[in-house]
């Protein structure tokens, strides 16, 4: 999407705070006063523009964040949650009732993943899980109960690159809805303006950036927005994972310096998964030529913002992957935490965390060892520094060969 640019969309957003503000002021109240019964009751009925009822419904301050996530994604509308997971679940469980079937990429957000495998069920919605790079596999398992087809853009922990594009033409042809998580590319890729129906992002990630709350949100058409927040049946509205009207004005605040955040993200790990790869490390990253998806993806992304933060590197063991996250934390390159988008790398095993709620038997099948370790590359300034490092860091664990390190 060459000619939309979602960075320059948020810029071009102009508020005015309640005193004039350069910020819009934080609306701090759960509940709204009325001057006119007659207002109240119309207002219940959603037909009260710009009126406001009760902050479990929306709240300005909300509505502030959800226009600039819409303005990113280049949908109608969009609503913010407590959580990415507050975002994903109402959303499903909007679009489908009982005897529904939904089609899901296997490589998902392991929270995701449980949702569908071990909880949908009780509801007698039923998921087949499918290899998403497999456009054939995944309509073939599409039923007359399918409602929904489900992936990440760039799926966690694997960094597998769904084709949305691809993907969108199916869920066309056979009437359902696409839902992708955007999480890993916000800014990179535009899912809405290749053709998906729904984009959900945790807004825990990237978005905020800065590891101190978690946030979601659902972007989508104005009509989808309303049936999530609808008083009568609308998911959001009551399941009630809102955000708070104080968060959402601070991850705003965040949301304005994400494009030169991803710049640098993507210029990071791009520099050492290249580094890495030549050291003869199995590295997986959508930015090398030898990810397998890398020229898709090349043809999905704004340039402007790279191929993202995210790599895994495989250092053969769980207790190799172990030591050398322990010793990375000691000489302070990052932290050994989950989660991802915080300006200092953070690294974790994501078989024996983000995903362990995948059984060990399907972890294999998907290609998720137990030496995989995921990094989340941070902002650092000097990534030479951080390389020559992370280098000492494998060299004295044996993890680099010392031979084949001095041949460079
Ligand atoms: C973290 C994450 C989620 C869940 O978001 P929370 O904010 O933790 O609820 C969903 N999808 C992806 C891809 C994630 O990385």
């Amino acid at each position: 999407m060459k000619n939309f640019n979602p960075a320059d969309n948020i810029q071009d957003l102009q508020y005015f705070g309640e005193f004039g503000g350069v910020n819009p002021s934080i609306s701090d109240s759960s509940t709204y006063t009325f001057l006119s019964a007659k207002t109240m009751f119309d207002t219940f009925e959603g037909n009260a523009e710009g009126c406001y009822l009760y902050s479990r419904h929306s709240s300005p301050s909300n509505l502030y964040l959800d226009k600039a996530l819409a303005a990113m994604e280049g949908t109608e509308s969009a609503n913010v949650a407590a959580s990415g997971m507050g975002a994903i679940t109402p959303t499903l469980l909007q679009l489908c009732s009982h005897g529904d079937h939904i089609v899901s990429s296997r490589t998902i957000y392991g929270g995701t993943y449980a949702f569908l495998k071990n909880f949908t069920p009780k509801f007698g919605i039923r998921t087949t899980f499918v290899d998403i790079t497999k456009l054939d596999i995944i309509e073939a398992s599409i039923t007359p109960e399918t409602k929904v087809l489900y992936c990440e853009t760039v799926s966690n922990p694997l960094l597998e690159v769904a084709d949305i594009a691809g993907l969108a033409k199916i869920a066309k042809k056979h009437n359902i809805k696409l839902v992708v998580d955007n999480t890993f590319s916000p800014l990179s890729v535009a899912p809405a303006k290749l053709g998906a129906n729904i984009v959900i992002h945790s807004l825990t990630k990237y978005i905020n950036g800065s590891s101190d709350t978690v946030g979601g949100v659902v972007c989508a058409s104005q009509e989808f927005i309303n049936d999530l927040k609808n008083v009568n049946n609308g998911a959001s509205m009551l399941l009630g994972p809102t955000m708070d009207s104080l968060r959402s004005a601070s991850v705003m605040k965040n949301l304005r310096t994400l494009h030169i955040r991803m710049k640098q993200h993507s210029h990071n790990a791009q520099y050492l998964a290249e580094k890495f790869e030549k050291d003869g490390l199995k590295t997986v990253y959508p930015g090398l030529k030898s990810h397998p998806s890398h020229e898709l993806y090349k043809g999905m992304i704004n340039p402007e913002y790279g191929f993202g933060g995210m790599m895994t590197i495989d250092v053969g063991t769980l207790d190799k992957a172990n030591e050398l996250m322990e010793l990375m934390q000691q000489r302070n390159l990052g932290y050994l935490a989950v989660s991802l988008g915080f300006y200092k790398t953070l690294f974790s095993a994501p078989g024996t965390s983000t995903s362990s709620e995948i059984p060990l038997e399907e972890q294999a099948a998907m290609g998720l060892t137990d030496g995989l370790i995921r990094f989340s590359i941070g902002l650092d300034n000097d990534i030479e520094r951080t390389y020559s490092m992370m280098k000492a860091c494998m060299l004295e664990l044996g993890i680099l060969d010392q031979s084949m390190v001095l041949a460079e």
